[in-house]
């Protein structure tokens, strides 16, 4: 290892993973092959137990056996899904596959996945790496559906300034009032704190700052036009 500190820092894992199973020789077989696939693995024997865990540790996805003792995986993954800080937590929920109604009911408690024991350890990282897969897109598309109402609601509210400006427009009626107008819509539609309007004076020597918001616009000095030297001031 080139870099000492490499040594010391903690690899990286894919995500972490809760086994909620009571059986602890296939807890132990499911947490050998995930930790083995690059997954952070944290077990729970019963349903209360594994409630807690879901609650107190920032968990990834839930493997959650249905035949557990204290709290059942149903009623658990019920639980976990009415709590908003474990709600969106996928569940794989682990089922026998003599008992294929516990597969409606799983699905019914809010379980994203199943798998039916006994299964192929293969079965189960595939399943996975599927709801972690899904668990990220579903991450990506709220982040773009929140850019997107973000940025739609930016340009509502300018158009609706801008509509605000075009009717008062109509209805101003003299330079005093147009340009005060005028001013607002630039500082609503560009959010800027300071706005100044400097306009050419008769003799088409000068630009006199007419207007300023967020500053004293009598402090501003004129700048000079001249052709030679262009705008100084
Ligand atoms: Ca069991």
């Amino acid at each position: 290892c080139a870099n000492p500190n490499e040594l010391h820092m903690k690899p990286q894992t894919l995500g972490t993973i809760l086994i909620v199973e009571d059986e602890a020789e296939l807890r132990f077989i499911l947490a050998v092959h995930l930790r083995a696939a690059g997954f952070e693995v944290i077990e729970a024997s019963n349903g209360a137990d594994g409630i807690e865990r879901a609650t107190q540790d920032p968990i990834d996805v839930i493997i959650m056996d249905v035949g557990l003792p204290i709290i059942d995986g149903l009623t658990a993954t019920r639980r976990l899904k009415e709590n908003p800080k474990t709600a969106n937590i996928p569940v794989i929920m682990l089922t026998a596959r003599s008992a294929t109604n516990d597969v409606i009911k799983g699905l019914e408690a809010g379980a994203q996945e199943y798998l039916l024991k006994p299964f192929e350890v293969a079965e189960v990282l595939a399943r996975v790496r599927t709801v972690f897969r899904l668990a990220s897109a579903h991450r990506d598309l709220d982040r773009l559906n929140n850019q997107l109402e973000a940025e739609v609601d930016a340009k509502t509210r300018s158009l609706q300034v801008l509509y605000e400006f075009m009717r008062d427009l109509n209805h101003a009626t003299g330079r005093d009032e147009i340009l005060d107008l005028f001013m607002r819509c630039v500082q609503q539609t560009t959010g800027a704190r300071r706005v100044s309007l400097f306009l050419l004076n008769d003799a088409a020597n000068l630009l006199v700052c007419e207007r300023a918001l967020g500053l004293d616009y009598k402090q501003i000095p004129p700048m000079s036009v001249n052709e030679a030297q262009g705008i100084t001031g």
